[in-house]
């Protein structure tokens, strides 16, 4: 059903929901099934398009087809003691039974939707809300070997995340051994030891999102972090870098740890606000002054601040955060910045 509707959304060139259920909706006649599963269908096929269209526009790929049997359904759900029923026919729906951790996490949520494959089941599901009163914000420095907090009572601390960089290169290393010219082996194998790597690396990565949100929460703070949109441009092939180099930047894991940051802040309530990382890491966080960088050492000719590179970055996002959404206190920073005392003769000198 699903690669009926994405054959009648290709042939019809239909891009939005409305139109595909238009179009698809009485083809789908044949099949006897509820026609909740129809509307899932047409509904997914949209998702499997959009990708297919994006994906076309940066290259070639192949047309869409949905090979994994799956059963989705956001309609027509129930659960009634321990058990889910999915409609099938009237008053005889599928019955699968959870058990008890998956009815206890369940118990006062609402369930959304499920998706059924031959060896699991997903259940979609969702609560209400109340964005957090905010104390303060939390601005977060991700680099490649560590991150680096500071939040607007002063606090600063940092996470190492060296040994991802370090799992990272590794597998890198493990992989460029294969020299296997058939590509249907290669991709079997590469595909095993991404999911390996993957694994160890998203386990580090949830110890820290976790950590992150846990104190954040406690302490009320709102998260800033910089939109790092686009960085894989500064590391191409053609830019003047090395192989190993742009090998190195560009298994930085940003886009993972975006990702959990951002829904576990939002499943507690607490607002996630991207900044623009220009300057970030360059101005003084006391004055705006540009910084000259002696390993990893930030020193500002003008105030005379000696600071960390990572610690003045964290402490600038924040800066600009509270720009956006002024909260509590002023930081420290802010004030100085506000009146900014330059010496101009300094300047001369
Ligand atoms: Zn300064």
């Amino acid at each position: 059903m699903l690669n009926d509707c994405i054959r009648i959304g290709l042939e019809t060139n239909a891009t939005s929901l409305k139109t595909l259920s238009l179009k698809a909706y009485k083809q789908l006649k044949g099949y006897e099934v509820p026609s909740c599963y129809k509307l899932c269908a047409i509904s997914r096929a949209t998702g499997i398009l959009r990708n297919y269209r994006r994906a076309k526009r940066k290259g070639k790929v192949k047309e869409p087809y949905a090979k994994r049997l799956q059963l989705i359904s956001c309609y027509g759900l129930k659960i009634k003691d321990g058990v889910l029923l999915l409609p099938f026919k009237s008053k005889q729906p599928i019955q699968i039974p959870l058990n008890q951790h998956t009815q206890q996490i369940l118990s006062n949520m609402t369930v959304r939707s499920v998706t059924l494959t031959a060896d699991h089941l997903s259940i979609a599901y969702a609560k209400e809300v109340a964005e957090i009163q905010l104390k303060g914000l939390i601005g977060i420095d991700r680099n490649l070997d560590n991150l680096t907090l500071a939040n607007s009572s002063g606090r600063v601390e940092r996470f190492n995340l060296a040994n991802i960089t370090e799992i990272k290169s590794k597998y890198r290393a493990v992989k460029a051994r294969f020299t296997r010219n058939d590509v249907r082996v290669r991709k079997r194998i590469f595909g095993k030891y991404g999911v390996k790597e993957r694994n160890k690396v998203q386990h580090i990565l949830h110890n820290v999102s976790k950590h992150i949100i846990e104190d954040a929460k406690v302490n009320q703070l709102g998260i800033v972090r910089e939109n790092l949109k686009g960085i894989r441009k500064l590391y191409r092939r053609g830019n003047g870098q090395g192989r190993f180099y742009r090998g190195r930047m560009n298994s930085w894991s940003l886009h993972e740890l975006q990702q959990q940051i951002e829904y576990k802040a939002k499943w507690e309530g607490l607002p996630v606000i991207y900044v623009k990382p220009h300057g970030t890491t360059s101005k003084c966080s006391i004055c705006g002054h540009r910084l000259s960088e002696e390993n990893r050492t930030m020193k500002c000719q003008n105030c005379g601040l000696t600071i960390d590179r990572d610690v003045n970055a964290a402490r600038n996002i924040l800066a600009l955060g509270l720009r956006f959404r002024p909260v509590a206190q002023p930081l420290e920073a802010m004030v100085a910045e506000l009146q900014p005392e330059r010496n101009p003769q300094s300047r001369w000198l």
